[in-house]
């Protein structure tokens, strides 16, 4: 299910209504967890569900399931799957036909593509680019890609990243989504070789999206 990416305020109804109700919150980062918890005076059961541990718990979570008990799997921020954890169990929940329910809310790519500006009506999410092995094969098959491409990025590695994309894909249009929904949210537009010179200028923090246009014809200079 998903929990706030920054804001506590923004959880349903309905997401908290199970948090409370459950027989266990499978959480990937269950400090965190119990922060929001608190917030909303709710104490129940936390597990750990982390890429760490994967192996271990996706099985012992499946038998609870199978054994009737009800699950809330909740990552740190956001929609659990989009680059979280939770693909596997819910992958390992379908293959012993236990019923999977989606509980809606925030996801970081959803907000920045939202207001980012660039054409929303196709775009691709890419998550994080591979760190090393694949990343060029990969920027060179995004250099074609005509929709708007969206990527999470973190602090230290977004001047290498922009400095690689200008290089693989041209200059291009971009928005940086900075700290959304938190006190320093901040949006940065502008083309890329603006968002080079911004991050030159700046010490930039926090969590981050990067919004891409698309390829136009217009801005691929590698063909
Ligand atoms: N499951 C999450 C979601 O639904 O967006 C994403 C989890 S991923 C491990 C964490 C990354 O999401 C961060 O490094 C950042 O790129 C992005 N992110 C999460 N919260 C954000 C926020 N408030 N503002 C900007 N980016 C955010």
């Amino acid at each position: 299910m998903s929990t706030p990416i920054g804001n506590l305020g923004d959880i349903t109804y309905r997401a908290i209504h199970i948090l409370k109700n459950v027989d266990l919150i499978a959480a990937e980062d269950t400090r965190k967890t119990r922060i929001l918890l608190q917030q909303y005076e709710i104490s129940n059961k936390l597990s750990s569900y982390h890429s760490y541990n994967l192996k271990r718990e996706t099985p012992r979570l499946v038998q609870l399931l199978l054994d009737g008990s009800a699950v809330a799997l909740v990552t740190d921020a956001g929609t659990p799957g989009i680059s979280d954890p939770g693909y596997q169990l819910v992958q390992a929940c379908i293959k012993e036909q236990i019923r999977v329910i989606p509980i809606p809310g925030p996801s970081a790519f959803l907000a920045a593509i939202a207001v980012s500006g660039l054409s929303s009506h196709r775009f691709v999410y890419e998550g994080f680019l591979p760190v090393k092995k694949g990343r060029k094969t990969r920027l060179e098959q995004l250099a074609k890609e005509q929709r708007t491409i969206i990527l999470y990025e973190s602090p230290h590695r977004i001047r290498k990243t922009v400095d690689e994309l200008i290089a693989y894909w041209g200059d291009r249009k971009c928005v940086l989504a900075r700290e959304i929904t938190k006190k320093f949210e901040e949006f940065f537009r502008g083309n890329l070789t603006e968002l080079k010179e911004h991050l030159t200028l700046t010490k930039i923090r926090g969590e981050m999206v990067l919004v891409i246009e698309g390829n136009s014809g217009k801005n691929y200079d590698r063909s």
